[in-house]
């Protein structure tokens, strides 16, 4: 009998799911040896049996789990937890699931104020929420900071050959060899050792000319831009160039940090330290957890200092 696969999407885009179907031919592949027995971008199913709102929510078990984005709703956490108890092994899929990811960037402030923003612009008169609009945790929570994840695999979206290698091991109950390595190992750009003092503007261009491979462009950190190489998981282009950099763009972080616990905010900071560039032209450093805030990481201002108000 094959082994059964379950997915089930939280606080995300959708983009793990689409990565997953682009897949082409490992689908394909994926396909033949394990049975999907729910998969709500694929199949129609009742998370409950319809005996009352206070029930349990029920979901078919399973060998592998995959669960993709953060908990951001009331409900997440109710489907969470059915995962748990009914998936044996569990996997945090993509940047959401792993850190948080872009939605948990709203942490930075309470629900309220993210409500009321979203419904009330500078522009338009201020609109009342409407009642059908589900209700927000006041922050976003990856998913370990809710239940036990055997395996993490980030990335915004995660690399499709990845996510079907992995679940491919699991099913044939093969060891997993994962890796930790950062962004920066797999990238052949120069490095001399001295850069700019100073972080340019995010509109600044790299300097390199078009027709020489990448190997004879210059680091882009030592360039001054903002590139988040140095503190950020790699994985993106497999064992090849990482993927930003093929089209000779700096790396955003979005495959979190390096390390697990890892922070990415001041792991950077660390970084510009030690390559001698001003950390303090970083206009908006907060930016640095854009893909990993959760954790407790991002959080209200209220909040860290002591109970003031938002300003
Ligand atoms: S900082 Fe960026 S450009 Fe420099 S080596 Fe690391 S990934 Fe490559
Ligand atoms: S280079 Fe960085 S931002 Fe770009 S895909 Fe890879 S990990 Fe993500």
């Amino acid at each position: 009998m094959k082994p059964k696969l379950s997915c089930e999407w939280l606080h995300g885009c959708s983009g793990c799911e689409i990565a997953l179907l682009n897949s082409g031919e490992l689908l394909l592949s994926l396909f033949q040896q394990v049975d999907i027995v729910h998969f709500p971008l694929l199949m129609d199913h009742k998370y409950t049996d319809g005996a009352g709102d206070d029930e349990e929510v029920s979901l078919p078990e399973a060998d592998i789990g995959l669960v993709t984005g953060g908990v951001g709703l009331e409900s997440h956490h109710g489907v969470l937890k059915a995962m748990r108890r009914q998936c044996r092994i569990l996997i945090a899929l993509g940047t959401c699931a792993v850190h948080g990811g872009i939605p948990a960037m709203r942490n930075q402030w309470t629900a309220g104020c993210t409500m009321e923003t979203v419904f009330s612009t500078a522009t338009t008169e201020a609109a009342p929420v409407p009642d059908a609009v589900p209700a927000l945790l006041d922050r976003v929570l990856s998913i370990d900071e809710q239940v036990r994840v055997d395996v993490s695999l980030p990335g915004c979206p995660p690399r499709p050959k990845m996510i079907v290698s992995v679940v491919e091991a699991l099913a044939q109950q093969k060891k997993l060899r994962l890796p930790y390595k950062s962004v920066c190992e797999t990238c052949p750009t120069v490095r001399t050792g001295k850069g700019q003092a100073v972080i340019r503007r995010g509109t600044a261009k790299p300097e390199y000319t078009p027709d020489e491979p990448l190997s004879r462009m210059r680091c882009l950190l030592e360039q001054g831009l903002l590139c988040m190489g140095p503190v950020t998981a790699g994985g993106c282009g497999g064992r090849e160039v990482p993927l930003c950099l093929r089209s000779r763009v700096p790396c955003r972080g979005c495959y979190g940090p390096v390390h697990e616990g890892g922070n990415q905010l001041l792991d950077m900071m660390n970084a510009l330290a030690s390559n001698g560039i001003d950390y303090r032209t970083i206009i908006d450093r907060k930016s640095l957890l854009r893909f990993s805030g959760a954790h407790g990481r991002l959080r209200p201002e209220k909040k860290r200092r002591g109970g003031q108000q938002l300003s």
